[in-house]
């Protein structure tokens, strides 16, 4: 599959723990998780959840629940899924029962914003869904021009600022109250990711929330934080900052056909405890694809 074509650097790291493990023996237990962790710590896991999941394997080895290679290896994988699987967090988007839903998509410029939800857009017209954009990034100049070509390719209708100095909040505003009128299905919203140190992005994505919910109760429905996969562990700061304030319902990681480290996507997960719900895999209309945690496992441990 193409969706962790991607991995390759990954793949190789962590191939290096099939042949110790094939090699195992008890005696030996110390230094191959030693070397295990390792593979992980270059994976880009993180010391924490390297350590902690070499220590729960060291924990059952010793009290002998895992008795070869094999099963340590799926104890391995097994752990590493459940990170993935946050409980009470659904995977799937969850658009509630009012029309429209409203969908944000936030993260700094250059995370793949604006291409994800073009990309969104055409699988939710492939479902059936009446979508409407939104071009709230109205502090990029491009940025609105960019949207319009993704609502063209896609066939979708879009609300775009009428003239300079139009308020992001106001432009999802007026996109939601025609969604309303017009009986859309979902107004997909683009934001500005201008830097996350300045503060006056974080007041506008509460403004724009706030403005959203004006026209529909409970909206947005989903606010989904867009992180390119190849930045590794330092997204994890810009992350923990848009939840803080405008409180995340799922990650889109984009890049991951790039040079994107597998073991990032475990620890931005835990760290967050919000779930990946689409993955980018491409720079492409169609390369927009739903996250499948066991896929994903058996992917980068294949
Ligand atoms: P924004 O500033 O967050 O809206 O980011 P853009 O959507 O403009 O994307 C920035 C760049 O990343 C563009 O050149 C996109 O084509 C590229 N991009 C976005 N998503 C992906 C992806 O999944 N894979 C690849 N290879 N490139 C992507």
């Amino acid at each position: 599959e193409k969706i962790f074509s991607g991995f390759t650097k990954t793949r190789q790291n962590l191939a290096v723990i099939d042949e110790l493990l094939l090699y195992w023996n008890l005696a030996e237990t110390d230094r191959v998780l030693d070397e295990l962790e390792e593979a992980l710590l270059v994976s880009d896991f993180g010391p924490r959840i390297s350590m902690k999941i070499v220590e729960s394997l060291r924990g059952d080895i010793l009290a002998g629940k895992l008795k070869s290679g094999n099963e340590i290896k799926d104890a391995l994988k097994k752990s590493v899924l459940e990170l993935l699987n946050i409980k009470g967090r659904k995977t799937e988007l969850q658009l509630g029962f009012r029309k429209p839903a409203v969908i944000m998509v936030v993260g700094v410029n250059g995370g793949g914003k604006t291409t994800s939800l073009g990309k969104l857009a055409r699988r939710l017209k492939n479902e059936g869904v009446k979508i409407l954009m939104a071009a709230g990034d109205t502090f990029r100049a491009a940025a609105s021009e960019q949207l319009e070509v993704w609502a063209e390719r896609t066939g979708s209708e879009i609300v775009t600022a009428e003239g300079e100095k139009v308020k992001a909040a106001s432009v999802l505003s007026q996109a939601v109250k025609k969604g309303k009128e017009q009986g859309y299905d979902v107004v997909l919203c683009d934001t500005s990711g201008r830097l996350h140190t300045n503060y006056s992005l974080m007041e506008e994505l509460i403004a724009c929330k706030k403005a959203v919910a004006k026209v529909v109760p409970g909206a947005p429905n989903e606010i989904l934080l867009v992180l390119d996969g190849t930045t590794g562990l330092n997204m994890l700061p810009q992350a923990r900052e848009f939840n803080e304030v405008v409180g995340i319902t799922g990650l889109i990681l984009t890049k991951l056909d790039g040079s994107a480290r597998g073991g990032c996507v475990v620890s931005v997960v835990d760290e967050l405890g919000i779930p990946v719900k689409f993955v980018g895999v491409g720079e492409g209309v169609d390369d927009l694809q739903p996250f499948d945690a066991e896929a994903f496992v058996n992917a980068i441990f294949s």
